[in-house]
């Protein structure tokens, strides 16, 4: 099936995306696709950064199209920040019978999605970037009192994106969204760790709309950096895509694993390099390269003498693992969160006992499934750079230290059972960590 087809199929599965247009020149069709979907007048929300990209056009086709249109258009800087607050005062800003139309990428259509949500009504997403997998997706990643997490919420009703708009994007959005994407190659090793292990089986709808089409999206950085139109459209398919395989699983676990939750920690310390904030993509490229340095160490280890019993009986109770949740948090309302999501998934004893053995049953087969879909770190780093992606985590301001603590203590942020889980569950996350965050220093001094 082409990109298209596929695109087609899944709108058609959707419960809530109606329409998906793709192609060059489409911003003009912007009146007939809000005709054909909503009634009633269109509020315009964007910041001045999307509006400059394609407010003016979206406001002219709708205008030509008989429809009322009033502006709601925010500083872009600083940079809008992806928070129930912000959500909250759009929704507020919402006149009775008005359909939002967000214009722009990750942050805008996250508030937008939210605030809809929230309003009970259905929203237009006009993307400007191909920066993130978020505009057909159901939840909105948004900060709430500090603690970032993925709100359930409904997808754009009708998302329209202009290539040609989407190509000239700054080139570093492009990237970030080619480090988003590139992020799906670790959450898919999660996921089979889990199915291999009866935690979370893979689901055959959504693992195919993510994982078949994924080393094509990935396969030409070097086109996608310049801008060229085909490649970009792959980008862009492949994340249309995969928001539409997290709405069709109902969670974000097709498309995230530890690698966006290693992310999440940086996004929710605010993380900021050359005065910027990182923006969600450039967190996963590396979330990414620290997720695959995790799995390369694994995958390079002898476990034949690995002990299953002896494990369990040293493993910590939970009651130690909350005293290490307060101790590496130091919000006791983001610790509160984290040990709820902790306690969700933690095993010990003869549970813990009886998966460590099924783990070493199941390894080598295991292994061999990993090897099959995983890329190593190298081949990550070689195409991420390619992109205009970061790659190390020197090139978001994370130095070895913050980033062996952020590996340390991703896995308490979610319930969701990644290779960090079980690296923790086997004794093996502290020197696996250690070897991760060396191996982006390594990487760093070898460039
Ligand atoms: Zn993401």
């Amino acid at each position: 099936m082409s990109g298209d087809d596929l695109i087609r199929a899944a709108v058609a599965r959707s419960a809530s995306v109606a329409e998906v247009m793709i192609g060059r020149g489409v911003l003009a069709e912007a009146g007939a696709l809000y005709a054909r979907h909503f009634a009633g007048p269109a509020v315009l929300m964007a910041d001045e950064r999307g509006w400059g990209a394609a407010g003016p056009a979206v406001e002219a086709a709708l205008t030509a199209a008989g429809i009322a249109t009033r502006r709601h258009v925010i500083p872009a800087r600083p940079r809008p920040k992806p928070t129930v607050d912000l959500a909250d005062a759009l929704r507020a800003d919402l006149r009775p019978g008005e359909t939002p139309v967000a214009i722009g990428s990750g942050v805008m259509n996250d508030v937008v999605k939210h605030a809809a949500y929230t309003a009970g009504i259905s929203y237009i997403c006009v993307a400007t970037a191909a920066s993130m997998d978020g505009y057909t997706s159901a939840g909105a990643p948004l900060s709430e009192k500090g603690f970032k997490k993925t709100i359930p919420c409904r997808p754009a009703k009708v998302l329209l994106a202009d290539l040609d708009v989407i190509a000239a994007a700054p080139p570093e959005m492009t990237g970030w969204g080619y480090g988003d994407l590139a992020g799906k190659v670790p959450a898919g090793g999660d996921w089979i760790i889990a199915d291999a292990l009866g935690i979370e089986a893979i689901d055959d709808v959504a693992w195919p709309m993510v994982q078949d089409g994924l080393e094509g999206w990935l396969a030409q950085p070097d086109r996608i950096a310049s801008g060229d139109r085909d490649a970009v459209e792959g980008l862009f398919l492949g994340l249309t895509l995969v928001g539409l395989a997290m709405e069709a699983h109902g969670s974000s676990r097709p498309a995230s694993g530890a690698d966006h939750q290693i992310a999440h920690l940086w996004e929710m310390d605010d993380l900021h390099h050359h005065g910027e904030r990182v923006s969600h993509g450039a967190c996963v490229a590396v979330g990414a390269m620290a997720a695959l340095r995790l799995f390369d160490w694994l995958l390079a280890r002898d476990l034949a003498t690995f002990d299953p019993a002896r494990r369990a009986a040293a493993a910590p109770t939970l009651a130690k693992k909350v005293a290490e949740i307060r101790h590496r948090f130091d919000d006791p309302e983001i610790a509160g969160r984290a040990i709820v999501e902790t306690r969700a998934k933690h095993v010990e004893g003869a549970a813990l006992q009886a998966r460590l053995i099924r783990f070493r049953q199941v390894w080598p087969e295991l292994a061999a499934r990993l090897r099959a879909r995983l890329w190593t770190a190298d081949r990550m780093a070689w195409h991420l750079a390619r992109a205009g992606a970061p790659v190390e985590a020197a090139d978001i301001g994370v130095d070895p230290a913050y980033l062996r603590d952020t590996i340390l203590k991703a896995r308490f942020l979610r319930s969701r059972y990644t290779v960090l889980d079980l690296l923790d569950e086997c004794g093996l996350l502290e020197p696996a960590a250690v070897a991760a965050a060396q191996g982006a220093t390594q990487a760093r001094v070898g460039t």
